[in-house]
């Protein structure tokens, strides 16, 4: 096998237990090159992540507050790591240089990025492996936008003068020197970055969950974990609320063709999920590979006689949401009706003013917003090469005595997406769930 890139989450990184399970997983294949780290999460629920911690500290001194106090529970949680590793390893200079840095308003980002700066160098003097910088790596533009062909330049360079080597997550170096890091959970796109650069075989990322599962378990009881799952089924799911990796991960590999395997630094031994651009298997008894559904959406549904052939009238109403600076998600249309369903949270701000543009551009017959719907999809790529499959997810809605709001099916036959009142989406998920997984 080649070169594997592989990130580990905060969960696995959390305490010297979980360094040491980290620690066996990457020694047991010497493919396994490049580490991501992210900063140590939580050990138990009601525990607090150390970037949280960090960005508390940065709040308090803008709140001129002191944070000695605070700032040693932090000093705690990596010394706490050393000592119960067993490791030779004084980090109380950069741990005074980070307290020291955030009292003197060195930024949001820069103290938030501290987390996985900090627990990479442990982890780096764990295994005995390289330390790379992200800061020195990692780039951002002007405008905070990750530059990916600087990043992928230099860090290729900077790779091939390492055999084995850690780089912390989720953060990179503005042109002015200054720290940026990515949105919450961006050690994940740090990963596929270096994964990319690296040229791996494969990007693993560990975390603490043994991969995607067909449903989110808070809805459906232990539903099953998904085997193999392409890009665009995962662009699907996580878009309807799924989630396991950070949306923006995926593009880096994406493109340089490298799958993704979610695994479980708990379970190693789990297979997880793969991530890939392209498969012709799917699950044919099964067909389905997931499902997932989101509320908080409403419809707006304009009338008017003979639309059909009122021609621009279609064009009409999306100047009005574009000009009212308002995304839209789905167009379902009759004849002489078009709904467009939004987001409710946007919508809200923007109510009155929509209603009365639309009224003025189209004269309709009349326009009503409905809101408290929930939409729900089901994702598969076997569903272009079975028959029924839509019939199935419908039946199995109306067996459950709920009433179908809406349906939309793209051209692609990737999904199917169904509008439902709020309080039955999850007993119309469970009941998908029950037809095809038996
Ligand atoms: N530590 C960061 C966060 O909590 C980034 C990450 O873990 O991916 O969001």
């Amino acid at each position: 096998m080649g070169l594997k890139v592989v990130k580990f989450g905060g969960s696995s990184l959390a305490d010297a237990e979980q360094f040491r399970k980290v620690a066996a997983i990457i020694k047991a294949d010497p493919d396994r090159r490049y580490v991501v780290a992210s900063a140590p999460g939580k050990r138990f629920s009601s525990d607090v992540k150390v970037t949280d911690m960090l960005y508390h500290c940065y709040d308090m001194v803008r709140n001129r507050e002191d944070i000695t106090d605070y700032f040693k529970q932090i000093s705690e949680r990596y010394n706490g790591i050393i000592r119960d590793l067993g490791l030779n390893f004084d980090i109380s200079g950069e741990l005074d240089y980070i307290r020291n840095a955030i009292m003197h308003h060195s930024g949001r980002d820069f103290a938030a990025s501290r987390g996985e700066y900090l627990n990479s160098l442990i982890l780096a003097k764990f295994l005995g492996f390289d330390f790379i910088d992200a800061e020195s790596v990692v780039y951002f533009r002007e405008n905070g936008v990750y530059d990916d062909e600087k990043t992928n330049e230099e860090l290729k360079k900077e790779l091939k003068n390492h055999d084995y080597a850690i780089i912390p997550g989720f953060y990179g170096v503005m042109p002015n020197g200054t720290i940026k890091t990515f949105s919450r959970g961006g050690s994940d796109i740090t990963g596929s970055i270096v994964a990319r650069a690296a040229d791996a075989t494969i990007y693993e990322n560990w975390t603490d969950v043994s991969g995607c599962l067909m449903a989110d378990p808070r809805i459906v009881d232990e539903p099953l974990p998904i085997k193999t799952i392409t890009y665009s089924e995962l662009r699907e799911l996580s878009y309807m609320g799924a989630s396991v990796l950070h949306e923006e991960a995926i593009f880096p590999v994406r493109y340089a063709g490298i799958p993704i395997n979610i695994r479980n630094t708990n379970v190693p031994t789990a297979p997880g999920t793969m991530i890939v651009s392209s498969t012709n298997e799917y699950d044919t008894e099964r067909v389905i590979t997931g499902i997932a559904g989101k509320k908080g959406f409403s419809v707006i549904t304009i009338e008017k006689d003979m639309m059909n052939s009122e021609v621009g009238f279609g064009r009409k109403i999306l100047d009005v949401l574009e000009d009212n600076d308002m995304p839209f998600e789905h167009l379902p249309s009759g004849v002489d009706t078009m709904s467009v369903v939004v987001s409710t949270s946007y919508l809200d701000a923007r109510r009155e003013r929509i209603i009365a543009s639309i009224n003025k551009r189209v004269r309709p017959d009349s326009v009503v917003i409905e809101d408290g719907l929930a939409l729900l999809a089901v994702v598969g790529r076997g569903m272009v090469k079975s028959k029924g499959t839509a019939a199935r997810v419908f039946d199995a809605i109306s067996d459950a005595d709920i009433n179908i709001r809406m349906i939309d099916q793209g051209s692609s036959e990737l999904n199917i997406i169904v509008g439902v009142e709020e309080k039955d989406l999850e007993k119309a998920l469970n009941a998908i769930y029950r037809e095809f997984v038996k």
